[in-house]
């Protein structure tokens, strides 16, 4: 049987990991989710569903997540588990057998992927371009005896198709401008299982003995923090989505106002997966009226009047687009991209002439960490980013800002900065985690005034934070619990 056959998957979002061949006597298609971890709007598993019905072979779907990674805790694992529990509902009713696997103890899920592989055709897997993950899915692809192909489903540019790493967003939009139509019209499926015929697995796999399926397990010997009162998985983020569209889209000019609740709250939904950016597009589009097909750009280059949809609409799409496009460019081209180096070179120098400037306070990661800082706005961003493992958008620019002034050098200002973010934040781990922290050092910005300890970078202050805003609600919000 031919590995080649058409697919409504684009050919430049797939591509072999490996030299091994597909192997159409196998018994199942494998499709080993580990960062597009939903349903619907997901190309890698269109792809999967594509080879199953291409070879008329069951489809198994492997969800799989490790106990010790690093800053796994209590909270990602209880998130990642949300997640499980709701996948579990929702193919119980399809033709697929989904394996949920939760490793009981670090190591025991060795051997599971490379057990099921030996019995595959092939196996499909996601593409995301940061964290541990590159690194785990190469490893693994030299392992196996099987084809293991990879598909991109991070966002609506394909990963591949961006000549150049962008080093500044104004360029990246004037790109997308040009380049992001025709991908547009080639959109992932709402749910590729929908009204498909695939023959079934037995009920009991050999693997189930040695490694138990389940979406459950028990917390207790991992670290904190803790989980958050919110939920995770496919299901809550399909509710944030229709409540964004319905009451928050309108005010969405008023993001800033840390008293003001019109963000998304997308991000942790899509750094684990749960969430797609197709998704969020194609349902701000359809509530818009806008049609892709006619889409010209008014003003090239400018982000207002780029799509000619409502000024809300039209910044929203900017930040979900753009903004958080620029940081998968970045750590798809580069790996570097969570080192002090890989900051632009006039940053370095900047910060470099003002190392030796005098730091009027400085501050430990403890104290940090446990918002004892003299700064009651940077103590409560601090506290939310404990309590709600999120930071609100203005504030966090702020936050990461201070971390700058209060440290012993811009190298340990970043090194902090990525260890509380990616320690307490659902969204962590994430190319915008590496954006917004090199951000507060240069990244993607332009040289200001010069002054202390900042040289060039960019200044932001509280002061100017409480003229700016409201933030008596905030503070209460997020002011000290008892004994604090
Ligand atoms: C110091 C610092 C650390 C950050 N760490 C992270 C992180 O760990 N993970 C993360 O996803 N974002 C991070 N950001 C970027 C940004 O703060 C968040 O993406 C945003 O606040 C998420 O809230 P929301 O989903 O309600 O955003 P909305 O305003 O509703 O925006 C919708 C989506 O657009 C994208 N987006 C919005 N703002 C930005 C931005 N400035 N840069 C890149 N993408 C953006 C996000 O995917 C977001 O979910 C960081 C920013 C700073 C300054």
């Amino acid at each position: 049987m031919s590995s080649t056959f058409h697919s409504q998957v684009p050919e430049i979002r797939r591509w072999a990991a490996n030299q091994a061949p597909v192997r159409p006597e196998g018994e199942f298609v494998v499709y080993w989710m580990t960062a597009n971890r939903r349903p619907t709007f997901n190309f890698s598993l269109q792809r999967a569903v594509e080879w199953s019905q291409h070879l008329k072979k069951p489809l198994l779907i492997l969800e799989a997540l490790r106990r010790a990674y690093p800053w796994a805790c209590q909270r990602f694992h209880r998130w990642a588990m949300d997640g499980m529990e709701d996948q579990q509902k929702f193919f119980a009713s399809e033709a697929v057998t989904y394996y949920p696997y939760l490793e009981p103890a670090h190591g025991d899920g060795k051997g599971l992927l490379e057990s099921l592989a030996e019995r595959a055709c092939l196996v499909v897997g996601d593409h995301f371009p940061c964290f541990f993950l590159p690194q785990m899915v190469a490893r693994t692809a030299e392992r196996l005896g099987v084809c293991l192909e990879l598909v991109d489903s991070n966002g609506l540019l394909p990963l591949k198709a961006a000549p150049k790493t962008f080093a500044r967003a104004v360029d990246f939009r004037r790109y997308l401008q040009k380049a992001l139509k025709p991908h547009l019209l080639q959109m992932p499926q709402f749910n590729p299982l929908k009204s498909v015929e695939l023959p079934r697995l037995p009920q009991e796999l050999p693997e189930y003995q040695r490694w138990k399926p389940g979406v459950q397990f028990e917390l207790g010997d991992l670290p904190g923090p803790g989980p958050v009162q919110e939920r995770g998985g496919f299901m809550r983020a399909d509710q944030l989505v229709t409540r964004f569209l319905s009451e928050r889209l309108a005010r969405y000019e008023l993001r800033s106002e840390p008293s003001q609740a019109v963000a998304s709250g997308f991000s942790p939904y899509l750094h684990w997966g749960h969430l797609s950016s197709h998704q969020i597009f194609q349902e701000l589009i359809d509530q818009e009226d806008f049609q892709v097909e006619n889409w010209r750009v008014q003003t090239p280059g400018s982000k207002e009047g780029a799509w000619g949809m409502s000024p809300n609409a039209e910044s929203f799409l900017d930040e979900l687009i753009t903004w958080r496009e620029l940081g998968y460019n970045m750590c798809h081209r580069e790996p570097d991209y969570d080192r002090y180096e890989s900051l632009p070179e006039w940053a370095r120098q900047s910060l470099e002439e003002h190392a030796g400037d005098e730091r009027p306070q400085l501050y430990t990661l403890q104290q940090l960490e446990q918002a004892r800082t003299y700064d009651e706005i940077w103590n409560a961003a601090q506290r939310q980013l404990r309590r709600d493992g999120t930071i609100h958008n203005y504030l966090r620019m702020l936050w990461g800002k201070k971390i700058l002034e209060w440290s012993r050098s811009p190298r340990q200002a970043l090194e902090h900065m990525i260890e509380l973010n990616n320690k307490y934040s659902l969204d962590g781990r994430n190319p915008n985690s590496y954006s917004g922290i090199f951000w507060c050092l240069g990244r993607y910005d332009r040289a200001w005034f010069e002054r202390d300890i900042f040289g060039k970078i960019r200044y932001m202050s509280s002061d100017s934070t409480r003229r700016k805003f409201k933030l008596d609600g905030y503070l209460t919000r997020y002011g000290p619990e008892p004994g604090e």
